[in-house]
């Protein structure tokens, strides 16, 4: 139901059922080896209200283009959680050991059970804490920083935990406890490095990828309390992320190598300042860009982050039911990483009921574009800036764009000449076939669909 728009909201629903259905199973249901019951209901309840009540409100309150830090900020939490488990059960390790040396757990069992404690602890740490700078970065309170060498200390600190781990695993003793103090310290640590450098277009991967790690780390919580549920949610999560991690690698054009190792993007290099270096641009009136859409036989609508800023969905649906009672074809045509969340061009579109079947992928919407009269661009920049094909030096280069310049005309609504996500210049806007249309997108909608009214 998921992978479906039209059924996504009851796959949802059906979802947070199954697992609330499996939460209250673990709790009354569960009995450990020796028949004992969970317990501690006032504490686990207490948990559970606390934090339904903080998410039903973040959740509620947000806004549509918030959405990805809210995603990032709740993935920071699952990753603590993890974390945490790891936490505790290595201290309870550490006292059955203290309370009888050797025979509590035996070797091998000790050692298995620690390596499913630090894995959760070093990937929950580094989703932990990766995901609050991929919190701020979207939210604009984080810059991007990269350094010298930096791709070196981020290896040399991967290292170190790997190197660390292994000999807590191999000469596990409880006096040892510092050093897995220091393990956690340093995921966090790295955690921070991998994620502060990576900027601009690649920041999707990122949080995807981050994803995918707190689902990891709760997998491992779930072997830790041999529980199905924590390890079949935890891997549905860590294999979805996964996935959605090589689509959104693909679409960007990156390497999963260059994530891991946190050398790619960073917002700095090949980037022109705003203004400049923009070649002369035309104008064109409402009226004008009315008429040239109101007699084009085929129009696609480029919706970008703007379209959401302007919350013109609405707008937009409105103008494209009076092409269409004049005979004109619409269709838009959604970039995957179109706005700020992976998807969120088709949540957008969807709240303001516009028909599935007139969306189109990148591919097939690049393939229809040259038998195209007229493009809308509606608060996009970089989905269609050509320098991704273009330019070398551009930090988008090498992401697949949609090929709006193809088209016969390209209208562009933007309320400036300011740059983008990626912060860079965008040859299109000053194109032979393209004219701007400044002004806020619903304004600027509101106006068309007047003027085509009276028209
Ligand atoms: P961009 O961020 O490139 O451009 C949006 C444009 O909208 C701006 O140039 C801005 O120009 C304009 N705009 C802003 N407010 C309004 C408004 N009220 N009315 C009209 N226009 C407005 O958006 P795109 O969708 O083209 O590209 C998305 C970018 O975000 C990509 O670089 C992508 O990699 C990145 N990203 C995507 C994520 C995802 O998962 N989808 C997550 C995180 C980042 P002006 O100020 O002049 O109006």
């Amino acid at each position: 139901m998921l992978s479906n728009p039209a059924n996504a909201r009851k796959g949802n629903r059906v979802a947070a059922a199954g697992m609330g259905i499996a939460v209250l199973g673990t709790v009354f249901l569960y009995q450990d080896g020796a028949g004992q019951r969970l317990g501690n209901y006032g504490w686990i309840f207490g948990g559970i209200c606390v934090g339904a009540l903080i998410g039903t409100l973040a959740a509620r309150q947000v806004k549509m283009t918030a959405m990805p830090e809210m995603v990032s900020m709740f993935n920071g939490m699952g990753g603590l959680c993890a974390a945490l488990i790891s936490v505790v059960e290595f201290y309870y390790l550490v006292a059955s050991e203290n309370q009888a040396p050797g025979d509590t757990y035996g070797g091998p069992v000790v050692s298995g059970h620690l390596v499913i404690i630090l894995l959760g602890l070093i990937i929950g740490s580094v989703s932990f804490s990766g995901s609050m700078i991929a919190w701020g970065k979207l939210n604009g309170k984080i810059k991007d920083r990269s350094f010298r060498g930096q791709h070196i200390i981020n290896l040399l600190v991967l290292l170190a935990i790997a190197t660390a781990a292994v000999y807590l695993v191999m000469q596990f003793q409880p006096l040892l406890s510092w050093l897995f103090g220091l393990i956690l310290a340093l995921a966090l640590v790295y955690g921070l490095l991998f994620v502060l450098p990576i900027g601009g277009a690649d920041m999707p991967v990122v949080i995807s990828l981050l994803n995918s790690f707190t689902g990891v780390a709760a997998a491992c919580g779930g072997f830790l309390y041999n529980n199905n549920v924590m390890l079949t949610g935890g891997i549905l999560v860590g294999a979805a992320g996964t996935l959605l991690t090589i689509l959104m690698c693909r679409a960007m054009n990156r390497s999963l190598a260059n994530v891991l190792i946190g050398a790619f993007g960073g917002g700095n290099s090949g980037v022109l300042k705003a203004g400049a270096e923009q070649g002369a641009i035309k104008e064109i009136s409402i009226p004008d860009a009315a008429i040239v859409m109101g007699y084009a036989s085929r129009v696609l609508i480029v919706p970008g982050y703007g379209l959401a800023v302007a919350q013109a969905q609405h707008a937009c649906h409105e103008l494209e039911r009076l092409l269409e009672s004049r005979g004109v074809e619409v269709l838009y045509a959604i970039h995957p990483v179109a706005g700020r969340m992976p998807g969120h061009m088709n949540v957008l579109l969807a709240e303001a009921d516009v028909s599935y079947d007139k969306l189109l992928e990148m591919e097939q919407a690049n393939e229809r574009f040259p038998q195209t009269d007229v493009v809308l661009v509606l608060g996009a920049n970089d989905v269609v800036n050509p320098a991704a094909k273009t330019d070398p030096a551009s930090p988008i280069y090498g992401m697949p764009v949609l090929e709006v310049e193809q088209a016969k005309t390209v209208i562009v609504n933007k309320r400036s000449m300011k740059p983008g996500y990626a912060g860079i210049d965008n040859a299109l806007f000053s194109g032979p076939k393209t004219s701007m249309l400044f002004g806020d997108a619903k304004k600027v909608l509101q106006d068309l669909v007047t003027e085509l009214k009276n028209s």
